[in-house]
């Protein structure tokens, strides 16, 4: 071990110790670094443990968001010398330290490739991953963990079900729906997929308000139908679509639907056997989990049906150099070594979710949601687009003659990070008449001040200077 890597292992110990004191409250012996799996388990409780109790009824008050921003250490830093406002949650959500925590205690102690080796550390990351599939199935309301596939993110669940129910499925003359609110992750694989067989791509259009055009989608829907592709929560215009409904449509006219829940999760209550579709794709860094792991739910006899994606290690049974046999899902769709330790830290971050509670969240975020949008209309020139019924935590606006590049970058300099730009959705910017946009996205840890403080610092901006460069 160099001079560094030890600085480095104190540097970890020390942090964790300030943001896991009760991991070392008796301040006792270290832990062994290799032991059984009981000999470690204890300290691995320690992470493992629910969240300090919240009370009974738990309603979100300062007192509660305080709490709740107090788990995510990186609320604390300060950007251009202001405290950070972290508005862009959209894009990324930041981690709380139950998650950071878990990550980095999987490494400590836990590491090991899984599925494989009769060794303690194999047996108790297999544990520890399978433990991790357990509870986000049971965050969504999936019937059964085999349900579950890790996957890269939502991008990589699509393009899975794109991939091989699509080769299933899926020939010329055929059709697929996807509404025009689609984030490219959703849209892009769709075409591949038509290119590849010949079928043809169909648009769901969307109202004035951002609301996905009912009977507009129930014309549309035929015999010819075969996978209907829709978001859950629009990351554009925050329209939360009636995937129930929607759902019952597409099945009545014989099609299967994959939702779209990258911005559905850690926001409101999801659950996919209410909804009864029969994929639904997320991504962990959306929902306080690590980048590089998502999930794709699949009903199980669609998934027996389907043939694997990719081919490797993991995903068989039996191979001889004619041919293989697969294991049964979720493992025929995980080839390779996947991201375990990511797994495991989505386990917890689904926790976590759970014990905060997504029906309090969704109506905190709704909240919040309101609070901004009475603030932000009364800026001279602001328009917000996606004006639904049904709208989640996202306001996406932009100000006649300012730029919204320059707005974001303004905004960063007080320390609010927004998103500006198309946000990975340009067929519906175009629908709205625009090219790029500015988009706050809040997040269960987001306070009321911090919606102001963001509104006042535009209205200074935009009521201050022009920010649109001079040619
Ligand atoms: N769908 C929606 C609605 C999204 O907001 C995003 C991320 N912005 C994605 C899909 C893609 O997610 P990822 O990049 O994590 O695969």
């Amino acid at each position: 071990m160099t001079i560094n890597e030890r600085d480095m292992t104190a540097f970890i110990a020390r942090e964790a110790r300030r943001y896991f004191p009760e991991l070392y409250r008796d301040d006792g012996p270290e832990p062994p670094r290799i032991a059984t799996p009981d000999a470690i388990r204890p300290v691995w409780n320690g992470f493992e443990t629910p969240l300090p109790a919240r009370p009974a009824t738990y309603n979100l008050t300062p007192r509660d968001i305080e709490a709740i921003r107090s788990d995510f250490p990186i609320l604390k830093e300060t950007v251009n010398g202001r405290p950070l406002v972290w508005l862009d949650n959209a894009a990324t959500t930041q981690k709380p330290a139950c998650v950071i925590g878990r990550l980095c205690d999987f490494y400590l102690r836990e590491n090991s490739n899984i599925h494989r080796g009769a060794h303690a550390l194999a047996r108790a990351a297999t544990e520890s991953y399978e433990q991790a599939r357990g509870r986000i199935a049971a965050l969504i309301g999936a019937p059964s963990p085999d349900t579950i596939v890790f996957v890269r993110g939502t991008t990589e669940a699509i393009n899975l079900v794109a991939a091989s129910y699509g080769q299933l499925a899926v020939s010329a003359g055929d059709e697929i729906l996807v509404t025009e609110l689609e984030h490219h992750a959703n849209l892009v694989p769709w075409q591949l997929l038509c290119r590849r067989t010949g079928a043809a791509l169909r648009r769901i259009p969307v109202d004035d308000a951002g609301q996905v055009d009912m009977a507009a989608y129930r014309s549309l829907l035929s015999p010819r139908t075969k996978i209907v592709a829709v978001s859950h929560v629009s990351n554009v215009l925050g329209t939360v679509a009636p995937v129930a409904e929607m759902t019952g449509m597409a099945h009545r006219a014989g099609a299967v639907v994959l939702v779209d829940g990258a911005q559905a999760v850690s926001h409101m209550p999801v659950d996919v056997s209410a909804i009864g579709c029969d994929f639904y794709a997320f991504s962990g860094h959306k929902m306080f989990g690590p980048t590089g792991i998502g999930i794709l739910y699949g009903r199980q006899a669609l998934l027996e049906a389907m043939p694997p994606y990719q081919g490797g290690g993991n995903m068989i049974d039996q191979v001889t150099f004619e041919e293989s046999r697969y294991k049964p899902p979720p493992h025929r769709f995980e080839a390779g070594t996947g991201s375990i330790a990511a797994a495991v830290g989505l386990g917890r971050a689904a926790s976590y979710l759970s014990e905060i509670g997504p029906g309090r969240v969704y109506r905190y975020e709704y909240a919040l949601l309101n609070r901004a949008v009475d603030a932000l209309r009364n800026i001279p020139g602001l328009r917000i687009i996606g004006n639904a019924a049904e709208k989640s935590g996202i306001v996406t606006f932009d100000i006649a003659g300012y730029d919204s590049d320059d707005i974001a970058a303004r905004l960063d300099r007080e320390g609010i990070a927004v998103r500006a730009g198309h946000h990975c959705a340009q067929p519906v910017l175009k629908r709205f008449g625009l090219e790029k946009a500015v988009r706050a996205s809040f997040a269960v840890n987001n306070t009321p001040e911090e919606i102001d403080y963001f509104a006042d610092t535009l209205r200074q901006l935009t009521g201050g200077m022009r920010i649109f460069p001079a040619i």
